[in-house]
């Protein structure tokens, strides 16, 4: 049986939107499937139902026989309220909805843990089994700029024949130890730990809804940003889908791996929107509630993809929070990234900062704070305008990213590395002392990029404004643009295989392209491994140089000392307690002299596109330095 709305789900539902409605209805109890083993009792949220049955299934199997309905009795606050007796571990079950003249829906159960293969039907879990011995939570991390992060799809990383990897495209597949490509590039847990980065920021990893679970080999792709069951995790990540538990257990087992290895761990998650209304639990227990709607019942669409979700409503509210906590707890979490978190309130997001803070306040942050066009008052939108309404929680700075290299609407258009140096200014505010005409409190709310996931990849956008530029050419502005995102003040934050200068055939949106454009290219790894080395010299050096990770733009200010901003080149020193960093950054291909620069001997540590060098040249600054063209140099100050 399907969902049947015959009215439509804004005309039979309005009511539910009021402020009258959260007042009568809000309810702060426990949800879903409370498990012991003597009896299992179910709560369900759903005032607006006429009645609600529970259905038990005779197996876990996806489309197994009903074995039994159980009517459900009225609760407090609109909830739903049945108890079964016994143990009922592994227990496949659904919800029926009645909602008289509005139809009837059959509903997986919105706080379930686990669920069927594909995710129509939620499964009773005895915590006790899928707990991991001897897993305590990482010790505090420091400050958010001292994060650096990396952004890497689960399957791209080990799906090429090459990798050398045994469980390919799967979870387990991101911490397997000593594997190499047959020609000897080292991949897996080996590599990801050689790089130096502090978080991993992992695409969805909750169950959506596009990936046939029950295919071996999954024939489509998908990044993930069509959510079904939230605190689910995605079962084509799993060895066997079939089996509730195994796709818990082996996420928490990688996510220990890593973190063992002392690489933390950051989730992406879309409560923004879910995949298809009339698919999703929350839609089809309260039917016009969870989302936003005009004042002609059509669906705010804000996200682009068809419905934005209501956070300001109170069980939304609570839904985002319950969700986000039980992530962070059960799966021991060290961050969150929100997708399109500007569709979300401020009200929320301060909640989520307080309630995270509660389990771990070194628990970063971060999200798209696009101004989106929701239903939602400009004052409330958790955006980039009202970054200063919400502390510690941390944006994605498009500013830097459309500076260094161009904006992403216009493929030809060019930034600080390709072609304009106008750009050297806004650069050089967006590295140094905040973004023009931002709103952040401090360097820790700017997350500093040039490439993730969407769009193009930097190499792709470089061939797009420079189609005729060398191979060399090219290759020093991409690994311009990735040290200006590792100087910068504020969080780094890099696109997997960024190190290696990926491609994705300039292909701009990915999301399902197949395997041979998305795939992390462990040949192309091999090829650049100067550049990856290159890459992991910058990161330790901003590890050991905390100039470079304030969390203070009047200290910044205070340390500054700028020499040239413009035609192409920014120079400037950071120096405080005995201790002074000479930079000068070249935008332009050719090499550019300066003068009236700081006098004294320095140690050269990046130069050159080279990796940092321990015992660099000694180098005597008298006031002058030619900087070589498409490049950054650092030195240490040694006579203060
Ligand atoms: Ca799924």
């Amino acid at each position: 049986m399907n969902t049947i709305y015959p009215n439509g789900e804004g005309v039979a539902t309005a009511d539910v939107r009021t402020r009258a409605f959260d007042e009568k209805y809000r309810y702060d109890g426990p949800l879903g499937a409370l498990y012991t083993k003597e009896a299992t009792t179910f709560i369900l949220w759903a005032p607006t139902a006429d009645a609600v049955v529970l259905e038990v299934y005779e197996s876990y199997e996806e489309h197994s026989a009903l074995k039994q309905s159980v009517a459900m009795e009225r609760g407090e606050q609109g909830t739903w309220k049945v108890s079964v007796e016994g143990d009922c571990h592994l227990m496949a079950y659904t919800y029926l909805l009645d909602f008289g003249q509005v139809g009837t829906t059959r509903s997986q159960d919105p706080y379930a843990i686990a669920t069927v293969v594909n995710g129509d039907r939620s499964v009773v879990v005895n915590p006790e089994s899928v707990a991991l011995s001897d897993w305590p939570r990482m010790a505090p991390f420091g400050n958010p700029t001292d994060a650096i992060i990396y952004e890497l799809n689960t399957r791209d990383f080990s799906i090429t024949e090459n990798s050398g990897i045994e469980h390919k495209g799967k979870f387990l597949g991101l911490v397997e130890e000593g594997t190499k490509t047959p020609t000897g590039q080292i991949t897996g847990l080996d590599y990801l730990k050689s790089l130096g980065f502090t978080h991993l920021q992992l695409l969805p990893i909750y169950d959506y809804a596009t990936i046939d679970e029950t295919e071996e080999k999954p024939t489509k792709y998908n990044w993930g940003y069509d959510p079904k069951n939230y605190n689910v995790p995605e079962g084509s990540y799993s060895t066997d889908p079939y089996n509730p538990v195994t796709r818990i257990l082996e996420l928490k087992q990688t996510i220990k791996k890593l973190q063992d290895n002392g690489i933390r761990v950051i989730m992406d998650v879309v409560y923004n929107h879910v995949y298809e209304l009339h698919l999703q639990a929350f839609h089809k227990t309260v039917p016009g509630y969870y989302f936003r709607y005009h004042e002609d019942g059509s669906r705010s669409n804000g996200t682009g993809v068809g419905n934005d979700t209501a956070s300001e409503r109170y069980m939304m509210r609570r839904y985002m929070i319950d969700s986000l906590t039980y992530w962070i707890r059960e799966y021991r979490l060290n961050g969150i990234r929100f997708d399109l978190m500007g569709i979300h309130d401020v009200e929320t997001m301060n909640l989520i900062r307080a309630a995270v803070d509660e389990i771990d306040p070194s628990v970063i942050l971060l999200g798209e704070g696009w101004n989106l066009n929701t239903v939602l008052a400009h004052e409330q939108k958790a955006a980039q305008h009202n970054a200063y309404l919400m502390p510690r929680i941390a944006h994605f700075n498009d500013s830097i990213r459309n500076k260094v290299k161009g904006g992403n609407f216009d493929k030809t258009e060019g930034g600080f590395v390709n072609g304009s140096p106008y750009a050297a200014y806004d650069v050089a505010r967006n590295l140094l002392v905040g973004i023009p005409n931002s709103t952040y409190k401090d360097p820790g709310q700017v997350v500093q990029y040039v490439e993730a996931h969407d769009d193009l990849t930097l190499y792709d956008k470089l061939c797009h404004t420079h189609p005729h530029d060398s191979d060399d050419t090219r290759y020093k502005r991409h690994l311009l643009a990735t040290t200006l995102v590792l100087l910068a003040q504020g969080i780094p934050f890099i696109h997997a295989g960024q190190e290696f200068l990926r491609t994705k055939e300039l292909v701009e949106n990915s999301y399902n392209a197949p395997d041979s454009i998305n795939k992390f290219d462990w040949s192309r790894a091999e090829q650049y491994a100067d550049a990856i080395e290159y890459v992991r010299g910058v990161i330790k050096f901003r590890k050991a140089t905390a100039l470079f990770r304030q969390m203070n733009y009047d200290q910044i200010l205070d340390s500054l000392a700028v020499y040239k901003l413009e035609d192409g080149v920014i120079a400037y020193q950071l120096e405080r307690d005995q201790e002074a960093y000479f930079v000068a950054i070249n935008g332009n291909e050719h090499p550019v002299d300066l003068t009236y620069l700081p006098y004294g001997t320095y140690q050269k540590l990046i130069v050159d596109q080279k990796a940092p060098l321990e015992k660099g040249e000694v180098f005597e600054l008298d006031g002058h330095y030619q900087v070589p063209s498409l490049s950054v140099t650092v030195m240490k100050k040694l006579s203060i």
